[in-house]
C-alpha cells in the first residue's frame, strides 16, 4: 500500500472483476448497436480503458473535461474545459465517470448532452458516494457504492498524484492537511 494511504478500500482484483461485470452488462444491453462512450477526463482513463477492453460490441469513444474541484474541495460551479469532438445526435451515448459525489457534475453533463438529442443517454460510474448526493442522478451502471471518504487511485487523483495506483485507497488526513481536512 502507498505510504500516503490509510486504507485500501477496493483492491485490484475486486476492481477488475467488477469492471468485467459492468462491461458484460453493457455489452448485453447494447447488443447489435454501437455505443458512444464519453469519458470524463481525467479520472476516467484507467476505468474507461479496462471497460473498453472487456466489451465485445461496437464502440466509439470521445471525451469531455469538466471542472468543479480544486484539490479535495468542490467549488460547486461546473464548467466545460474540453468539449466533445463528435456530434452525438441520434447516437446511443454512455457517460463513463470515475466517481459521482454531490451529483452536480453529472447533473450538468446530462442536461448539456441531452440538448444535443442523442438517441439514448445513460451513466456508468465506477464509484458512487450515494450519501453525498445533493441532486438526484440516474445511474444505470454503478460499480461500487462507497462511503463519504476522499479516495484516490485507478485514475482518481489528489492534486494530480496517485492516478497510477491499481487500486482505490483512502488518503491519510496528513496527506490532505494543507487544505485543513
Ligand atoms: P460531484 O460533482 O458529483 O460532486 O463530483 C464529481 C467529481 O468530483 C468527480 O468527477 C471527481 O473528479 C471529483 N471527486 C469527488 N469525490 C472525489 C474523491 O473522493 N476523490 C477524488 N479524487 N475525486 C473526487
Amino acid at each position: 500500500m502507498h505510504r500516503d494511504l490509510q486504507e485500501v478500500l477496493i483492491p485490484e482484483d475486486k476492481l477488475q472483476a467488477r469492471v468485467a461485470e459492468l462491461a458484460a452488462e453493457i455489452s448485453r444491453d447494447y447488443k447489435g448497436r454501437c455505443v458512444t462512450l464519453i469519458g470524463v477526463l481525467k479520472g476516467c482513463v484507467l476505468f474507461l480503458s479496462d471497460l473498453l477492453q472487456n466489451m465485445n460490441i461496437e464502440t466509439n469513444v470521445d471525451f469531455m473535461m469538466l471542472s468543479s474541484y480544486s484539490g479535495a474541495q468542490s467549488t460547486g460551479v461546473v464548467r466545460t474545459i474540453l468539449d466533445l469532438k463528435q456530434n452525438i445526435e441520434g447516437k446511443d451515448v454512455l457517460i463513463v465517470e470515475d466517481i459521482v459525489d454531490s451529483g452536480l457534475t453529472m447533473g450538468y453533463m446530462m442536461k448539456n448532452l441531452a440538448t444535443r438529442q442523442p438517441r439514448s443517454l445513460e451513466i456508468c460510474t465506477l464509484l458512487d458516494k450515494t450519501v453525498c448526493r445533493k441532486t438526484s442522478v440516474p445511474i444505470k451502471y454503478p460499480g461500487f457504492v462507497i462511503p463519504d471518504k476522499f479516495v484516490v487511485g485507478y485514475g482518481l487523483d489528489y492534486n494530480e498524484l496517485y492516478r497510477n495506483l491499481p487500486y482505490i485507497g483512502v488518503l491519510k488526513r496528513s496527506a490532505l492537511k494543507e487544505e485543513g481536512k
